[in-house]
């Protein structure tokens, strides 16, 4: 998946500085922080390794984050990886060959892990030993590898592609959410702290509002206004200093950047449900990217619906292009999102 303008690298090290290494400095997803704080604490109490654990959401939300912060309360070393990395058994048999009794691995973007490579990671999980094939026809052995009893922590922002038989082998399955503006303007609170730089309430307010409920996009904003309160603000961030930092970053008053608009307009433009084969050659982005960076936001705002079709315009995304909505789509969505509750 690329990155969509905005969004830093997982591995840049200005937002690793911002990162939170213990639980209780993790803002928000509270019922998330909540069963992973009773899991460590039990596993902690009977001297065992964390349960294997799924966690999974949209990218920017901290999944990595997390994984970092429970070896850390655990006491034990990580070990990091991606599904794209692990391209044969071997490249597995190599990663689980360095645990050691209680380590954590953490395999980002699972989803994107080879059929073959799952299947071998399944006795690993349940039985701590994997047995490969070396070498192939007459000459082919079996190599078992007894693997000390480790934790998997796995992130995927697609859960839904991954195969029931791996999915039910996590102990543990957490789902992440976009942030709400409170929780989202108390890591900006955070952040503003550890960047060195003064910020009113209503100044991270309004990056809050506007940093698509994901941490990592609001953590961005603040860095790049921060820029503009060191050199032009005396240090300070003030509603109207987020404001303007904002207009100069291209974010609109709802949040939305370039390429949310560029959605909104590709939609508009084709006048009917449009496929996501279709809305990835008008917009020039990947469809992976379309689907888990941009369109989550932009149906959690009702600015866009999908239907079977295809995704549609709502009233609400036409209101927000300023342009009038064609009667009959008008009509369609009265029915389709006002219908009474009791219906
Ligand atoms: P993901 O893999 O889900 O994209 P990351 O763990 O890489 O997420 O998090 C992205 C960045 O967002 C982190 O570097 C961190 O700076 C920030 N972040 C995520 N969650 C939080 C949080 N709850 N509190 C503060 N910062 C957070």
């Amino acid at each position: 998946m690329s990155q969509p303008p905005g969004f830093p690298a997982a591995d840049d090290p200005a937002d690793r500085a911002l990162r939170p290494r213990a639980l209780i400095e993790f803002n928000g997803q509270e019922p998330v922080v909540r069963n992973l704080a009773v899991a460590i604490e039990a596993a902690k109490g009977r001297k065992e390794q964390l349960d294997h654990i799924l966690l999974s959401g949209p990218p920017g939300l901290g999944k990595p984050t997390l994984a970092h912060i429970m070896a850390k309360e655990m006491g034990v070393e990580i070990h990091e990886t991606a599904g794209p990395m692990l391209e044969r058994p071997g490249d597995l048999a190599g990663i689980l060959s360095a645990l050691r009794p209680g380590s954590l691995l953490f395999i980002d973007e699972v989803h994107s892990l080879k059929r073959v490579v799952e299947e071998y990671l399944y006795s690993a999980m349940e039985d701590f030993r994997i047995t490969i094939q070396i070498g192939e026809g007459a000459t082919a052995s079996a190599l078992t590898l007894n693997l000390p009893p480790f934790t998997l922590v796995a992130a995927t922002t697609r859960e839904g592609s991954l195969s029931a038989p791996f999915r039910s082998r996590f102990g543990i399955r957490e789902r992440l959410d976009l942030y709400s503006v409170a929780d989202l303007s108390r890591i900006l609170s955070r952040s503003a702290t550890l960047l060195g730089v003064e910020a009113d309430i209503d100044g991270l307010e309004t990056i809050a509002k506007r940093s698509r409920g994901t941490a990592r996009y609001a953590n961005n904003h603040l860095r790049r206004i921060r820029d503009l309160a060191q050199v032009r603000y005396d240090n300070r961030i003030s509603q109207a200093v987020a404001e303007e930092g904002l207009q100069m970053l291209g974010i609109d008053a709802a949040g939305l950047t370039e390429l949310d608009r560029r959605i909104l307009r590709c939609l508009y433009d084709q006048g009917r449900a449009v496929g996501l084969k279709t809305l990835s050659v008008s917009i020039g982005e990947e469809e992976t990217t379309i689907e888990d960076v941009y369109e989550p936001f932009l149906i959690q705002c009702g600015l866009i619906s999908k239907t079977p079709s295809g995704r549609i315009l709502t009233a609400k995304g036409y209101d927000h292009l300023g342009l009038p909505a064609p009667r009959l789509a008008s009509d369609l969505q009265q029915r389709l999102f006002d219908l009474p509750k009791d219906r």
